[in-house]
């Protein structure tokens, strides 16, 4: 099915980079990312998405919008205080751009429930704040091969890489342990939407072919100093999750 006059236009200045077109647009279409968690990383990855046409976007999360979250978590208002985050983002989503469909999940991703929630998703984005999470999605994301798309941030920092098994190094190849964190961390809007929305960039990338994804590398980025590391990782033979599945 072509395109609608109204997408046409709403896309038209995308649609003008090389490899995308009419073409990549309707593959975007046809796209379904999971988004895990709607927070910081969330935000900016969800609206970036939505903005440029992704046909249905899962974003799953079980907490609610509090006056703490609204430094970063650019998808809520004052007035979603109090709502969950998952059905706040729809609306947001929506408003934006009514041509993608926006599938609210409230509830906290577990062993039991993850295979359920992620189904039939293109993409799997690690926008999660834990890492007992983020355990749970990277054994889906390598038993399944669907692609994983990790970003972390704390302070001015972050990190992203792009996983897909058994091409790349797993999470758990990169990160054996989890990083330590603290409850509260602190965090700056203006990194966690630098991350959120490389994440974004990585997705779309991926869905149209576009250029080479962020595989077998980690991103590190120091905002305080403005620079950028690239870190060459590598699969670990004995890793308890993908060190099989070669
Ligand atoms: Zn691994």
């Amino acid at each position: 099915m072509g395109l609608l006059e109204k997408e046409l236009a709403r896309y038209q200045r995308q649609m003008l980079i090389d490899d995308w077109g009419e073409e990549g647009q309707k593959k975007l279409r046809d796209a379904t990312v999971f988004i895990a968690g709607a927070g910081g990383l969330g935000s900016p990855a969800a609206l970036f998405l939505a903005a440029a046409g992704i046909g249905r976007l899962k974003i799953c999360d079980p907490s609610e919008v509090f006056m703490t979250n609204l430094n970063r978590q650019i998808l809520f208002r004052e007035w979603d205080i109090g709502t969950n985050k998952a059905y706040a983002a729809r609306q947001a989503l929506m408003e934006l751009n009514p041509h993608v469909e926006v599938e609210p999940i409230d509830e906290k991703i577990t062993q039991q429930n993850i295979a359920g929630l992620v189904a039939d998703s293109t993409i799997i984005l690690d926008c999660l704040d834990n890492f007992a999470s983020r355990y749970i999605l990277n054994r889906l994301a390598v038993n399944t091969r669907i692609p994983f798309i990790h970003a972390g941030i704390e302070g001015m920092a972050g990190q992203i890489t792009v996983i897909h098994a058994p091409e790349t190094p797993c999470l758990a190849c990169i990160f054996p342990e989890p990083l330590p964190s603290k409850k509260i961390f602190p965090i700056a809007g203006a990194a966690s939407g630098m991350l959120g929305t490389l994440q974004a960039c990585e997705a779309i990338k991926w869905v149209l072919g576009m250029g080479e994804n962020l595989k077998d590398r980690l991103l590190a980025w120091d905002g305080k100093l403005m620079q950028f590391h690239e870190i060459e990782i590598k699969k670990d033979p004995g890793c308890p999750v993908c060190g099989n599945s070669t």
